[in-house]
């Protein structure tokens, strides 16, 4: 891995690009998290400051916990507004696409977002960007989050007199949420100077931590306290802990999108355990997100076996097999012994 992953399109050439006032469309990876809505309205209010007319438009349904972002009720959603996001996109001049590495994960308007004729920009962290359906574009994978890329890319562009507390606010949601708040590799002494300057510019971390952290409903607490119970499973001889989720579970406690954001990662908390993978059983696929610590390649292990991918430590991917047959797979996948 390392700096032979980072690369870099052109991105000097999209500076004089936003010299002059444009139509601007934002968007970021299907079912969006705290740093792909950190990500793109943290840009559209340095976007709004320079005096452009940004829109963010994401794939799918901004989760609940994000409610509370400056600037989200201007977020349009593909899936419930396809029209007006159509219009939107055939009006722009630019396109930037942020936290996502190829277009397909865009899911909904994959189609619409490839066959535009503007210039799309590319600013993410993934592996393996799809370099050519990009005109422009900056992705390292040894970044922390798409929101320190921004942060980046506003110095580059000389605006960091712009940032402001709507900006500061949104670029430390991403940061957050994908360095494990600040305990991750990933969370490199760039990151730990990005927040000072934040901090210098009058950022109030402490509320967005509660925002995001300190919100449970007492449904989704106790859910928890279910899955660790009597659905996560520990095998310590192959240092792996697996959670599987039916419809039947998530429909007993009521679970909403995004209630079970987080829970992957309990496993990796027990000495020892060094994969994690949580299964949610959809009505059309099974959901896999993996995660791991250390020398462990979750990103091709997802490839490979599960038409998934995303980052070293972090990945996601699908099966079209039933539960208790994809259980089985990754079990096997993973040396445990299957009856
Ligand atoms: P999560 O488990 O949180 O859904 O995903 C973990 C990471 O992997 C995220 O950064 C996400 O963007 C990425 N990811 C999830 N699913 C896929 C996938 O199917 N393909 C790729 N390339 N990345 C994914
Ligand atoms: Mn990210």
């Amino acid at each position: 891995s390392g700096r032979l992953n980072l690369y870099m399109k052109n991105i000097e050439a999209v500076l004089p690009l936003l010299q002059e006032p444009k139509k601007i469309f934002i968007t970021t990876h299907h079912k969006p998290d705290g740093d792909a809505m950190g990500s793109t309205l943290g840009l559209y209010h340095y976007l709004v400051q320079k005096g452009h007319q940004p829109v963010v438009v994401s794939p799918s349904e901004v989760p609940d916990f994000l409610a509370w972002m400056p600037g989200i009720n201007t977020v349009l959603n593909f899936e419930s507004e396809p029209r007006q996001c159509q219009k939107e996109l055939d009006q722009a001049d630019l396109i930037f696409c942020l936290d996502f590495n190829r277009l397909d994960r865009v899911k909904s308007f994959t189609e619409q977002l490839g066959a535009a004729l503007q210039p799309r920009i590319l600013i993410d962290h993934h592996l393996h960007p799809d370099a050519a359906v990009f005109a422009y574009g900056m992705s390292d994978p040894d970044k922390s989050s798409t929101c320190e890329m921004i942060y980046d890319f506003i110095r580059i562009d000389g605006g960091a007199e712009l940032i402001n507390n709507d900006i500061a606010a949104c670029l430390y949601t991403g940061v957050m949420t994908d360095t494990g708040s600040f305990r991750f590799p990933a969370t490199t002494a760039s990151v730990h100077e990005m927040l000072a300057d934040l901090k210098h510019r009058g950022l109030e971390h402490a509320i967005i931590h509660q925002h995001i952290y300190d919100s449970w409903s007492a449904e989704r607490m106790r859910f928890l306290g279910y899955v660790l119970y009597e659905k996560m499973e520990i095998f310590p001889e192959q240092h792996a802990g697996i959670i599987a989720l039916s419809l039947a579970d998530m429909q007993q406690f009521r679970i909403a999108t995004g209630d079970t954001e987080g829970m992957v990662n309990y496993p990796l908390s027990i000495e020892g355990i060094n994969t994690a993978v949580l299964l949610t059983e959809k009505k059309e696929e099974v959901r896999m997100s993996f995660r791991s610590k250390g020398d462990i390649d979750v990103s091709t292990f997802a490839a490979a076996n599960f038409n998934g991918g995303g980052h070293f430590n972090a990945a996601g991917g699908r099966s079209t097999e039933s539960l208790a047959d994809t259980l089985q797979r990754l079990k096997k996948l993973l040396g445990i012994p299957v009856k």
